[in-house]
């Protein structure tokens, strides 16, 4: 039997050595088995907290495993883009022990050894068990060529990509993509269109200050240059059912997987408010394409919103969703919630605090 108290203690004693902790997991990684090195980006600089820190986190929560399966096994299937086969687990395994009991020191005992084997093993096999189920039915990734790039500003590209096969997804779903351009460095990037019959799939890409990958798809992409694209993933922002109204608060980029909500309810409208905004109206980046949704659509209301209209341009001043509260949009309504992570969270905190139900308010959780 496992001990997952003791495993949490643990955890949160080793995690509180801060960047540390995934320096010497990558560096015993590297070291015991270098053919792994091959698995992730040249640049480790984004990816230097992500594994460890999520192993740690899912590992030491061993005793509420059955509520992860799922996420588990969607993390098992999408990881077969990386290469990471069955024969990678154990040595993934053996690093984080080490680590582990590295940052341990003295209360590094049998006892918690045993334990964290024991729940990194449940944790290995359950995703896998769903990776090598995947192999029968669905490629590690998509080969896709991108047929358009069209930048939008200075920041901003609209990229359409025709993947060989068909990739099946959603509206609301992401699909992650690598470039060339930047070796084994995955992104998430939301689709902003419904399926189409020709499959291609357009995306919105905002270049983040810093940013490896983002920088080189807006800068750097070209018509006819390839993609690798692994499969959809993600279900809190996809749409639920009913015929009630919706609200559709985004904020940047945050509009592509709205876009894909709205061309969705055409098939069986019902009213929707897309409340967007964006710093100043320069970031509203596809405004004519929303407004002429907007003008196509009776049922669809768009209210463009900027921090400082300060040329005039028409769009209202306030947060997204502030002025949706404001406008009554959001009271009875399936609330969507899409846009840069800080915005997400003061946005959900506000419409709770204006009295919207917490289960009527959808987003995708940081970190899928
Ligand atoms: C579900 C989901 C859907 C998304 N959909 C979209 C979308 O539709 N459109 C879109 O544009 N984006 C989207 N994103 C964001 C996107 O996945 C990328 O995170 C974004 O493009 C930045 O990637 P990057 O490689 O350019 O930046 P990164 O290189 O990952 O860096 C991100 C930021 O962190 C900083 N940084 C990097 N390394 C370090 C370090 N070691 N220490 C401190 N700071 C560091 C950089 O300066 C930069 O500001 C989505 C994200 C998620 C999770």
């Amino acid at each position: 039997m496992i001990d997952a108290e003791r495993l949490k203690k643990n955890w949160s004693l080793v995690a509180a050595r801060g960047d540390q902790v995934p320096l010497y997991f990558y560096s015993t990684l590297f070291l015991t088995y270098p053919e792994t090195r091959d698995l992730f980006p040249m640049n480790m600089a984004a990816q230097r907290d992500k594994l460890v820190n999520a192993l740690g986190a899912v590992v030491s929560n061993v005793d509420t495993i059955d509520a992860v399966v799922p996420t588990l096994q969607a993390l098992g299937r999408d990881h077969r883009k990386f290469g990471a086969l069955r024969g990678h687990y154990p040595a993934v395994g053996e690093a984080l022990l080490a680590t582990l009991e590295h940052f341990s020191g003295p209360h590094w005992t049998p006892a918690i050894a045993a334990d964290w084997a024991a729940a990194y093993e449940l944790v290995a096999a359950t995703m896998a068990d769903a990776a090598d189920a995947a192999a029968h039915y669905a490629p590690a990734w998509w080969d896709a060529e991108v047929v358009g790039h069209e930048r939008r500003d200075l920041e901003t590209a609209i990229i359409t990509i025709a993947p060989g096969t068909r990739l099946d997804f959603v509206p609301g779903q992401s699909v992650s993509l690598c470039t060339d351009l930047r070796p084994r460095a995955w992104r998430q990037y939301s689709p902003a269109n419904a399926p189409r019959s020709d499959g291609t799939i357009e995306l919105h890409v905002r270049a983040v200050d810093g940013g490896e990958v983002s920088t080189a798809l807006v800068s750097l992409l070209r018509p006819g240059d390839s993609l690798r694209v692994g499969p959809a993933f993600g279900t809190g922002l996809t749409l639920r059912p009913g015929s009630g109204p919706v609200a559709m608060i985004a904020g940047g980029t945050g509009v592509a997987p709205m876009k894909a909500l709205i061309e969705q309810i055409a098939a069986t409208p019902r009213p929707v408010s897309l409340y967007w905004g964006a710093r100043s109206p320069a970031g509203l980046y596809c405004l004519d394409q929303m407004q002429a949704l907007a003008a196509r659509y009776e049922w669809l209301e768009l209210v463009a919103c900027v921090d400082e209209d300060l040329f005039g341009a028409g769009a209202r001043v306030g947060s997204p969703a502030e002025l949706a509260v404001a406008h009554g949009r959001c009271t009875g309504a399936d609330v969507y919630l899409c846009g840069p992570s800080g915005m997400v969270e003061s946005s959900g905190k506000y419409l709770v605090g204006a009295g919207i139900r917490a289960d009527a308010i959808h987003f995708e959780p940081a970190g899928a």
